[in-house]
């Protein structure tokens, strides 16, 4: 039900994507139809539908994102592009414009980090292959992380989380925080967080993700932009920082997520700083997860800082637009 890899649908994205040109450097800073200049644009592009560990279907998500005023969608499930398809499709039906995303799981100096892809082709083998092998550990995973969960006197967390997962390929640490919620261990997400499933508290598992070197090249190779997600909410120091973002940088990647759900304006501003420092191409999204869960609404951010140079400015050629009306029907139509 979840997979989009159906014949039809392999058909489309090849289709679609087998003209790959390589990405361009820089970022067009032009002017849009309506001659807004290009980081005016309602860009959502950091997502999350139950095809990871949101809870809206890819249809609901884009309805609630065009309904809010979002005129560039991406979903980026972790791990995963199962819901590539039906997102797209219901963009377009929407007269929503499109870009292929995922969020894919990293291991940096022994810390976990997102890094976002857009614009790719989500038919590539490499990625493909990739993200299968970074979603593969996340079973036993869990089965330890309920282990964990156990020693600190709760039961049953492996087939409660279970309960909240739509693909049974993608269980995570949320599924299991909605399970602490909903048992009454916890009164929020947020609180599970504080408490359990992250370093030095139950349920807390080390794990080993993808290289950062790995996840950009599946991306590139496959015609997106790979872009460092939030970076405000790692725990690195100044040191660190600068060694994943020179590293990431080194490995061809090209974009920051600057305005994101997580960011504070501090943080946004300190990020701006950083986008233009490295020359890099700036991004924005919401990363939604859940209407009860999440506090930042889709499209419901600040707009992109005009000094940067929006991500989606080297991806026009990436975008899947409607198909907008010949003049001569305009015409007929008044
Ligand atoms: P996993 O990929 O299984 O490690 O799960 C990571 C997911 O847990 C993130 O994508 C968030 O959705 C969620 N998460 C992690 N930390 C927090 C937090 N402090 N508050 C709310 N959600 C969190
Ligand atoms: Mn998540
Ligand atoms: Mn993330
Ligand atoms: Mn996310």
């Amino acid at each position: 039900m979840l997979d989009a890899s159906s014949g039809r649908s392999r058909r489309f994205f090849h289709t679609l994507y087998s003209r790959a040109r390589p990405t361009p450097r820089t970022a067009l800073n032009g002017v849009l139809p309506d001659n807004r200049p290009m980081h005016l644009i309602n860009a959502d592009l950091h997502c999350h539908s139950h095809v990871s560990d949101g809870t809206l279907s890819p249809e609901a998500l884009a309805e609630r994102a065009h309904a809010q005023g979002v005129e560039l969608w991406s979903l980026t499930d972790h791990d995963e592009v199962g819901g590539q398809q039906r997102a797209c499709d219901a963009a377009l039906a929407l007269g929503m414009d499109y870009l292929t995303g995922t969020e894919i799981s990293v291991s940096f100096i022994g810390e976990t980090v997102h890094i976002v892809g857009l614009g790719f082709d989500p038919e590539a083998d490499a990625l493909r292959a990739g993200l299968a092998t970074t979603r593969s550990g996340r079973r036993d995973r869990a089965r330890q992380m309920a282990a964990s969960l156990a020693q600190a006197g709760i039961a049953g967390a492996f087939e409660g989380a279970l309960r909240y997962v739509a693909n049974p390929d993608l269980i995570s640490r949320t599924h299991f925080a909605r399970f602490l919620v909903d048992s009454g261990v916890c009164p929020d997400t947020h609180a599970v967080f504080r408490r359990y499933l992250t370093p030095g508290n139950p349920g807390h598992v080390p794990h080993r993700w993808a290289g950062l070197g790995q996840a950009v090249r599946w991306i590139t190779q496959a015609g997106g932009i790979a872009v460092i997600a939030h970076p405000a909410r790692y725990r690195f120091t100044p040191t660190e920082e600068y060694a994943l973002i020179t590293e990431f940088i080194a490995h061809g990647g090209l974009g920051m997520e600057v305005v994101t759900g997580s960011h504070s304006t501090a943080e946004q501003s300190r990020y701006t700083d950083t986008a233009l420092e490295f020359d890099l191409l700036a991004s924005r999204g919401s990363d939604f997860h859940s209407p009860a869960e999440s506090r930042t609404e889709l499209g419901a951010l600040p707009d992109l800082p005009g000094r940067l140079k929006p991500v989606w400015g080297a991806l026009q050629h990436r975008i899947q637009r409607v198909p907008r009306r010949p003049l001569t029907a305009l015409a007929t139509a008044a």
